[in-house]
């Protein structure tokens, strides 16, 4: 009596995965936001540009890249 053992061959599947990195884009796609088909800006614009300079967020101020042109963040908080 001899047992057969037989070992099912493991069925390897290979699941290719597709490793997507995930890279923040920088630039003028992290400026806007489409929300209800409606596009928001996400940064204020220069006023002394005109619209298309947006301006960069610094904490308290924004800042134009272009021109220099500083403007202290509204306080929402007034006592
Ligand atoms: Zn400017």
């Amino acid at each position: 009596m001899s047992e057969n053992v037989e070992k099912a061959p493991e069925e390897k599947e290979k699941t290719e995965k597709t490793e997507k990195k995930k890279k923040k884009e920088k630039g003028i796609f992290s400026l806007y936001k489409i929300e209800n088909d409606k596009i928001l800006r996400l940064r204020p614009t220069c006023e002394r540009c005109g619209p298309g300079y947006f301006m960069a967020d610094h904490g308290d101020r924004y800042t134009c890249g272009r021109c220099g042109f500083t403007r202290y963040k509204p306080v929402e908080n007034q006592k």
